[in-house]
């Protein structure tokens, strides 16, 4: 984390934003109380600071973005992550999402394409005292080397179900993942019901950046 002051204003500002994502429908008191501890504007250059606890996704450099809270909180709450799930996310970034997940699993992995930002944000989240496990690399064909997963998160646009993702969960677990063109996408949850039957789920619209890749958009 950056070395600057998480203070009284900051938690002020925090729980007014609780109560936005909470008016704007998001339930699980898990969720909202993880998006009030992580300090978000620790995640943005200072300049940008003020920003933070707005309702908007903001760019991080390398023409991506730090995800809206009202996101992250929706992703984060069909994730439905018991206390011991091993969690992967694709697509670091800021690590915020990443932080967040930390709240509800000591378990999580993810993975960051862009090396600038996995540079930057590994960093950056070194000095948690439960960091998570970080890696640089194509995340649309997972981290098979420590499969299965009981949870997958995307934060990131995907053309498709990406079948290195669906072969990674874990019998029972479930994939998050914004499916769709460039220009919008839909949020799908697949659950792997057995090792050969996924169920799948579609919900709201979003706006992602584009997952890159090989089982992304290349
Ligand atoms: N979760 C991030 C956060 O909390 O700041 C926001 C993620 S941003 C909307 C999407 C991220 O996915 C970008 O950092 C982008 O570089 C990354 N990305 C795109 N394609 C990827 C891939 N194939 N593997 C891993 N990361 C990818």
């Amino acid at each position: 984390m950056h070395h600057a002051a998480d203070t009284y204003r900051h938690r002020g500002q925090r729980r007014t934003l609780v109560e936005e994502l909470r008016r704007k429908g998001i339930r699980d008191e898990r969720v909202l109380a993880a998006i009030g501890a992580v300090p978000r504007h620790l995640f943005f250059a200072a300049a940008f600071q003020p920003h933070a606890y707005h309702d908007k996704a903001f760019p991080i450099g390398e023409g991506q973005t730090i995800s809206q809270p009202y996101t992250v909180a929706y992703q984060t709450e069909l994730l439905r992550i018991a206390p011991h799930d091993k969690v992967l996310e694709i697509g670091t970034g800021s690590g915020y999402q990443c932080s967040v997940l930390l709240q509800l699993t000591p378990h999580v992995f993810s993975i960051e394409y862009n090396p600038v930002l996995f540079e930057r944000t590994a960093r950056h989240l070194a000095g948690l005292p439960q960091p998570p496990q970080l890696f640089c690399g194509d995340g649309s064909l997972g981290l098979p080397q420590h499969a299965p997963f009981d949870k997958i998160l995307v934060t990131a646009g995907s053309p498709t179900l990406p079948r290195p993702l669906l072969q990674q969960l874990r019998v029972g677990g479930a994939l998050v993942i914004p499916v769709g063109d460039a220009e919008r996408q839909r949020m799908v949850r697949v659950v792997r019901e057995s090792n050969d039957e996924f169920s799948r789920q579609e919900l709201e619209e979003f706006r992602f950046v584009p997952l890159l890749g090989k089982a992304g958009w290349g």
